[in-house]
């Protein structure tokens, strides 16, 4: 039972600008929810203050009962899939994923088995050994991923940016997204301006505009989908 809830979210930037203006949105546990609009409609900046990179002006953000608003974003239960995705470049693969495992302290063989079953997931079991500097662009985000997911978290928050330029991945990436969403049923957040990556997702589509929600559109199910 773990609902993310946002509670007249407001965000005011240190230049006065309000981006994101008294947002009240409920999102179930496991639902795939698109925050949908033009650029600069604020859907990064809600990502953002849910994954605690940015300060909430006002409001609340709720994982179930819990408020989120003061838990630092390393302790939040949710994974981030943006542009900037770090990776370690001097370490390899298999590293770079079992990373967090092990700073949670997670026994040697569940990081073991988590490590592999999401990288065969995600069609990159045999890069395990590699060196992040020697795979390609397309591998590391598919790593970034893998790492954002190995962590089995609640939510995950997938921007944009991430992949952006590479039609081919974030192809695939849609397609994980979805996979991910149905094997795990992991809550999904995924902000686009792209109306077909948005109609692909089949979520619930949540229409932004200059900082507020203009419409909700539920998904239509087909009798043959159900
Ligand atoms: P989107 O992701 O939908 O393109 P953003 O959330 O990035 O929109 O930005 C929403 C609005 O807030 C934009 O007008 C943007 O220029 C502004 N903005 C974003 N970051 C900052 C910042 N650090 N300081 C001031 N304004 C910002
Ligand atoms: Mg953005």
């Amino acid at each position: 039972m773990s609902s993310l809830t946002l509670q007249n979210l407001t965000k005011i930037y240190p230049n006065k600008y309000t981006s994101v203006k008294n947002i009240t949105l409920e999102i179930a546990d496991g639902e795939i929810v698109v925050l949908h609009g033009p650029s600069g409609c604020g859907k990064s900046t809600i990502l953002r203050m849910i994954g605690g990179l940015e300060d909430i002006t006002s409001g609340e953000i709720y994982l179930g009962n819990d408020l989120l608003n003061d838990i630092p974003p390393c302790d939040r239960p949710l994974a981030m899939a943006f542009q900037n995705y770090a990776l370690y470049p001097h370490l390899n693969v298999y590293e770079n994923m079992a990373l967090g495992l092990r700073l949670r302290n997670m026994p040697k063989s569940i990081i073991d088995s988590r490590v592999k079953s999401t990288s065969a997931f995600l069609g990159f079991g045999k890069l395990l050994d590699k060196k992040i500097r020697f795979i390609s662009e397309t591998d590391k985000q598919k790593v970034a991923l893998g790492r954002a997911i190995v962590c089995t978290p609640k939510i995950i928050l997938v921007d944009e940016d991430f992949a952006h330029g590479n039609a081919h991945l974030r192809k695939d990436l849609l397609k994980y997204i979805r996979k991910i969403n149905h094997t795990y049923h992991t809550t999904i957040l995924y902000a686009t301006r792209n109306a077909d990556e948005a109609a692909y997702l089949g979520g619930r589509l949540v229409v932004l505009n200059d900082g507020e929600v203009s419409e909700i559109i539920s998904p239509i199910h087909t009798v043959a989908e159900k």
